[in-house]
């Protein structure tokens, strides 16, 4: 993402170095990091523990981002590193949970490939979301919007969170185990963090324990979900489709069998690619980042240290 102009005045007590993680040499990356205090990246650079020790005036990263599984807390909060994320994306990443789910309950994929292939079909039925269960893992931000939509699409909703203060919402009932939720869910939607605890949370176990014809979303992180299983799963017709704007690599192998199966979606990872979220993240990235370089509290700070 490019840094228009107005932001770059936010920045004109320090100096600004602009550095293209992907291109730059060892060399370069490590002179660029050694004198800085502050870092604007996105959830694409992994800020592993080597690369924060090539930075070791750090004083706060700011993420244009909710996700922070790309940076390692450990090393950022054992520094005393102040990390913030842009937690104003939450209604395009629903937007895009609910046009998967009807992607792919509806069939879409092959509609458009079919007319690809200028084929004009009026008898490929799909399926009506009114009255499916849908079970959100993780009622977060995002989660918290998806089930306002889904209630909208007159869909059952069901959630499973392992915060013991989750804060109800009429019409949401909450599952006490996730093997409960996932036997009884026609829509599986994931809404999680990526933290070692989620890690593949579905797996060849959870696929197993869902109905045939059920369907798995993903617009958190790839690594929710172990994507062999899932494939699997898919192939064996264990479960009935997939939506997904996330995988475990991004992009994937041209010849990864996922893109291949009709009753999946795959899209690249564009949960908040909207001009007016990206604008609003990015506006959000530098406040957090200038709040921090003042010494100022930062309301998008985690709580890591
Ligand atoms: P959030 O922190 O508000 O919500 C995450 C929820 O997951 C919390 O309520 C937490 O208690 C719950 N959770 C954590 N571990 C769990 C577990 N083991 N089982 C069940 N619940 C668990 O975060 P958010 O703003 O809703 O964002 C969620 C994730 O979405 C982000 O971490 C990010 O990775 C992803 N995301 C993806 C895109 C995209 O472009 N596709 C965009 C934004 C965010």
């Amino acid at each position: 993402m490019a840094l228009a102009s107005p932001h770059l005045e936010r920045f004109d007590e320090w100096e600004l170095v602009v550095v293209d993680f992907a291109r730059a040499s060892p060399a370069d990356l490590a002179a660029a990091l050694k004198d800085a205090a502050g870092l604007l990246v996105t959830s694409h650079v992994a800020l592993d523990a080597a690369t924060l020790e090539l930075a070791p005036q750090l004083q706060a990263i700011s993420t244009v981002s909710v996700g922070f599984d790309h940076i390692d807390l450990t090393v950022a909060g054992g520094r005393a590193i102040t990390v913030t994320t842009t937690p104003v994306l939450s209604d395009a990443v629903a937007d895009l949970t609910i046009a998967l789910i009807i992607m792919v309950e509806r069939r879409l994929r092959e509609a458009v490939d079919d007319i690809g292939r200028g084929v004009w079909s009026t008898a490929r039925l799909g399926s009506d979301v009114r009255g499916k269960q849908l079970l959100l893992i993780g009622f977060g931000r995002i989660g918290r919007e998806v089930a306002a939509r889904a209630l909208a699409c007159k869909m059952q909703v069901c959630v499973f969170d392992v915060r013991p203060d989750l804060e109800p919402m009429a019409g949401v009932e909450r599952v006490a185990t996730l093997a409960d939720g996932l036997a009884r869910a026609d829509v599986v939607s994931v809404h999680v963090d990526l933290n070692p605890a989620t890690r593949h949370l579905l797996d060849d176990t959870a696929f197993a324990a869902m109905k045939p014809d059920a369907i798995v979303i993903n617009t958190a992180r790839g690594g929710v979900i172990d994507q062999a299983a899932l494939t699997r799963a898919l192939l064996e017709h264990h479960i009935g489709g997939a939506g997904l704007d996330v995988l475990e690599d991004e992009p994937p192998a041209p010849d990864d069998p996922l893109l291949a199966l009709p009753n999946v979606v795959v899209l690249p990872h564009i949960g908040s690619a909207t001009t007016e979220t990206r604008r609003a993240m990015l506006d959000c990235a530098v406040e957090n980042l200038v709040a921090c370089m003042r010494g100022e509290t930062c309301r998008h700070a985690l709580p890591i240290s």
